[in-house]
């Protein structure tokens, strides 16, 4: 048995739509698709590593990872990471990019954020507080939004999943004008609870952001007489009742 294709719910098409291969599995995502090979063979991945047949990409994974150090395999991951974003953006944008500028991108993010990858042990040792993870109700639909402001545009972009992580919606949208990064967090959290009026969605709604002052603000949104806080206001009186979970 081989791996499921990864758009099961998507749409009828199983064919990977940018080589036609019979199935799109995450193996050939990742590894078998020409252009993820090309992108893995200029990143100077060892071609043994590259021409094998897998079933299961976890499984070769595993026997790339059993002989490359913690350096190169952290810039493995940076590499298929950027392969699988080049592989969305075909799907979902309708473009994609050259093997090697995908390559240069993740080289580039490897040098900016060689501090943050876990090559050596941390100085110090990570925080030992335990995050206790709550499981989700079964049928939930979660909603991921992030806000980003930069050279005076203001980006940002929501996407929504079912309770097995495939994508139902999404959206993003550009400013031209620069706003208090708090601000595009609210605004992004705005564009969010449209989408989810849109979608019409008759399940249990999980919010995601990494933004602490946001999700603060949603809990306290009866007290907080700051503009931001009024601004939350509005927001969550689209709910009946909400609860909200850090
Ligand atoms: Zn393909």
């Amino acid at each position: 048995m081989g791996e499921l294709v990864i758009r099961p719910n998507f749409e009828e098409k199983l064919e990977c739509p940018r080589c036609s291969a019979e199935k799109e599995t995450l193996f050939h995502v990742l590894e078998d698709c020409p252009i993820a090979r090309a992108i893995l063979f200029i990143g100077g991945l060892d071609n043994s590593l590259i021409t094998k047949d897998y079933h299961c990409c976890i499984d070769w994974l595993e026997d790339v990872i059993r002989v490359l150090n913690k350096r190169a395999t952290t810039n493995l991951m940076i590499t298929l990471w950027n392969s699988w974003n080049n592989r969305n953006n075909f799907i979902f944008r309708g473009k994609e990019e050259e093997a090697h500028v995908v390559w240069e991108r993740g080289r580039t993010l490897s040098k900016d954020f060689r501090i943050f990858s876990l090559i050596n042990d941390p100085l110090l040792p990570a925080n030992p507080a335990v995050k206790r993870w709550e499981k989700h109700p079964r049928g939930y639909v979660k909603i991921n939004f992030d806000a980003s402001v930069s050279n005076n545009r203001t980006g940002f972009g929501v996407i929504a999943r079912d309770d097995e992580g495939f994508v139902i919606d999404g959206g993003e949208g550009l400013k031209n004008e620069m706003i208090l990064a708090e601000l595009a967090e609210i605004y992004t959290f705005e564009e969010s609870i449209k989408m989810v009026c849109a979608l019409n969605i008759k399940t249990i709604v999980v919010f995601e952001t990494d933004n602490a002052s946001l999700v603060n603000r949603v809990k306290h949104h009866s007290t907080d007489v700051t503009i931001f806080g009024a601004r939350v206001v509005p927001s969550f009186g689209f709910f009946a009742s909400a609860s909200v979970a850090s």
